[in-house]
């Protein structure tokens, strides 16, 4: 099986943007433009709780590991987790050993999001990667996860299918080659845009509508 060096390993956090737009993740991951909207600043903020520097804190038969940094050598990614509980379940078939704790335990990641749960695949796309890590590193299999929304604070629980660990092994690859190729896809609008934290620089409708030199020499003619 193929194994990325460490210094071509790609960001986690990028899989959520190029679910979203395959342009947006080139623009802040190739070209690096990035720019805060009210959407990102809130998510931030919320990220900024939840990672308050690596802890780990232990609950009854429950290990609370926060803001663990997690890597696959086969996909090539690396990131940190939000949160990585580990539950007591000596009985469990995929349950782990860890060092100096007594019994055996599940592996559960559970990733904050700010607002509501989303129409799109993009959070459940980044809590798979981070399971696939998770699992290469631990020698496990992991069946669910959690996606935690800042906006209900309620969790909701994510099982792991054949299908999505197929996916994010496409989607992975496809990024490790535009990441080669150096290669910013072009503007596709959608409804997408809307909420998009770089139509400012992206400029969608400009781009789909006109020919940007001809809209260019409009606006200077026009002076
Ligand atoms: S504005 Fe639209 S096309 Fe441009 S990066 Fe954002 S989502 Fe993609």
């Amino acid at each position: 099986m193929k194994e990325y060096k460490e210094e071509d390993y790609l960001m986690i956090s990028g899989i959520q943007h190029y679910v979203f737009c395959k342009r947006q993740w080139a623009l802040i991951h190739l070209e690096h433009q990035w720019e805060d909207n009210l959407r990102t600043v809130e998510g931030n903020i919320m990220h900024d709780r939840a990672h308050d520097g690596p802890t780990l804190e232990t609950r009854g038969d429950k290990i609370i590991s926060r803001e663990m940094r997690v890597f696959s050598k086969h996909l090539g990614i690396t990131g940190v987790c939000d949160v990585v509980e580990f539950v007591r379940d000596d009985l469990g078939d995929n349950s782990i050993m860890l060092f100096g704790k007594e019994g055996k335990f599940g592996v559960i990641p559970v990733e904050y999001k700010k607002g509501e749960s989303k129409s799109g695949n993009e959070d459940r796309m980044q809590l798979i990667a981070q399971v696939l890590c998770l699992e290469e590193m631990l020698s496990t299999q992991i069946d669910y996860g959690y996606l935690y929304y800042g906006t209900t604070k309620r969790r909701e629980k994510v099982a792991i299918t054949t299908e999505e660990r197929n996916e994010i092994h496409r989607i992975v690859e496809d990024m490790h080659r535009m990441f080669e190729n150096k290669h910013t896809p072009k503007v596709k609008w959608s409804k997408a845009c809307n909420a998009c934290s770089l139509n400012n620089l992206c400029v969608p409708k400009l781009l789909k509508n006109r020919n940007v030199s001809k809209y260019i020499w409009d606006k200077v003619s026009e002076e």
